[in-house]
């Protein structure tokens, strides 16, 4: 477990998880009906479904179980796209697609909380609400005319303002908000943990730093070929997220990663934590350099924002974010922020998560822009329908190609700049109320 952990050992969800053993390594050839690349929230999701249709299910990953974006993420359970308000999306998709791809984001909160409950994970779930507030006055009637349109299609959402809102918030930052009650939290490591083990239960077989190093397609069935053995399948699917690379032409194109970092305090006060987020909602604001916490059960809090990764690999920014955290919630002035850790968030040219099936046998699901844990379950459950024989044309999700994202190296290039022009404008609003 340690091996698996070491690269991102400051992470409170590595720390309070549910312990696991480490899994083991591939050391021979074997054979299946499904193999998956990645031991996320995807590819555990689909592990979990498609073990328990009967299928013969081997989950390989380059780290272990968690390793990427599923271990170290906010764990915010967002029952969204990141589409402020449903005409966009509706322009996007047409009338079939926007229907199932609406009902399916925003009922992917109930769908994951109930996930839980049924095969009894211990990940500190709780759906108490998400309070998504307004950096500045500009946006606020954009936001509640979006949230009143998301609620034709039944996502129950509330504008909190002025007094309850610094009450519910603890932060003297905001003065209007939306309030999104299917949303909720979840111990990230716990839970990628306990689909691990439900997998494993179900039949499916797990195997960590086991990098898929290429893929062969020989007549039907696939071949995996890892450094350790190879893994000759039907199908292959591909759940790697922001942290493709070059094992299906094309496919870390389709993508841009972000790193977002998170800070974490260990165990505060009554007199410390005062009264921040006293009923446990989530929070995060509507800046471009978005900010977003939680309070934990233990009275730890956690507060998350966006970083940058140099190309020696570390990650930078926490300075930045003990301070936005400071300003936001200004009575954490004088805590120790001892946890630091950061991963990449897959963002998409048009803001969708896409799934793509590029050959027979062959597919992947992915980008989730920052939303990831309760719509990767989504796509998890959806890959495994689609092979357990579901016609490409019922998925919620259009099946589109593996198109390179415009620009994408001239973006990554320029994100630095791009991240600080942005903190600038976010700045400029706040200030000017
Ligand atoms: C810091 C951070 C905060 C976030 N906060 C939130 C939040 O609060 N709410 C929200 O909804 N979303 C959030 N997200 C996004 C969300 O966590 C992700 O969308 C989601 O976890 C993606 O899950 P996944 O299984 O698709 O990918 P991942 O969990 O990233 O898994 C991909 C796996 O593929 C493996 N892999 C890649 N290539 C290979 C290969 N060749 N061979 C073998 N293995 C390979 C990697 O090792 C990795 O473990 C956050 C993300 C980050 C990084």
């Amino acid at each position: 477990m340690a091996e698996a952990l070491d690269r991102f050992p400051n992470s409170l969800w590595a720390k309070t998880a549910a312990a696991m053993d480490a899994s083991p390594s591939l050391v021979e050839d074997i054979s299946c009906d499904v193999t998956i690349v990645g031991a996320g929230f995807t590819g555990l999701r689909a592990a979990l479904a498609l073990a328990e249709a009967g299928s013969r299910v081997v989950v390989i990953d380059a780290g272990d179980v968690g390793w990427g974006a599923s271990g170290r993420t906010g764990g915010q359970v967002n029952p969204m796209l990141p589409f402020n308000g449903p005409d966009q999306l509706q322009k996007l998709l047409g009338p079939t697609y926007f229907e199932r791809l609406t009902d399916v984001s925003l009922n992917s909160a109930d769908e994951l909380f109930a996930l839980i409950r049924r095969y009894n994970i211990d990940c500190d779930a709780r759906q108490h609400g998400w309070l998504r507030v307004d950096h500045c006055q500009k946006v606020r009637e954009v936001s509640w005319r979006n949230a009143q349109n998301w609620n034709r299609f039944g996502a129950g959402m509330t504008q909190v303002t002025g007094p309850e809102l610094l009450r519910l918030s603890g932060s003297p930052a905001y003065q209007s908000g939306i309030l999104a009650p299917k949303g909720g939290a979840v111990q990230p490591m716990s839970l990628v943990r306990g689909l691990a083990r439900a997998s494993l239960e179900a039949g499916a077989q797990i195997f960590g730093r086991t990098a898929a190093l290429r893929l062969e397609q020989s007549g039907g069935p696939w071949t995996v070929h890892t450094q350790g053995g190879r893994i000759r399948s039907e199908w292959v699917i591909l759940a790697t997220n922001g942290y493709s690379d070059g094992l299906l032409s094309g496919l870390s194109r389709t993508v841009m990663p972000l790193v977002s970092i998170q800070i974490a305090t260990d165990p505060l006060s009554e007199a410390q934590i005062g009264a921040i987020l006293p009923d446990g909602q989530t929070i995060s604001d509507t800046r471009r350099v978005i900010m977003y916490a939680r309070r934990e059960p233990g009275n730890q809090m956690v507060f998350g924002g966006m970083g940058r990764q140099l190309p020696s690999g570390e990650i930078i920014g926490f300075d930045w974010l003990v301070r936005d955290a400071t300003r936001i919630f200004p009575r954490l002035a004088n805590v120790q922020w001892k946890y630091r850790w950061g991963g990449c968030i897959a963002l998409t040219e048009d803001r969708l998560p896409h799934l793509h099936e590029p050959k027979k046998g062959l597919i992947a699901g992915l980008g989730y822009n920052g939303r990831g844990v309760a719509m990767s379950h989504v796509m998890g459950r959806v890959l495994a329908e689609r092979v357990l024989g579901a016609r490409p044309e019922s998925l919620p999700f259009p099946i589109s190609s593996v198109r390179r994202m415009p620009f994408r190296s001239v973006q990554m290039m320029g994100m630095g700049t791009a991240v600080w022009w942005m903190r600038l404008q976010d700045r400029l609003e706040v200030s000017h109320g």
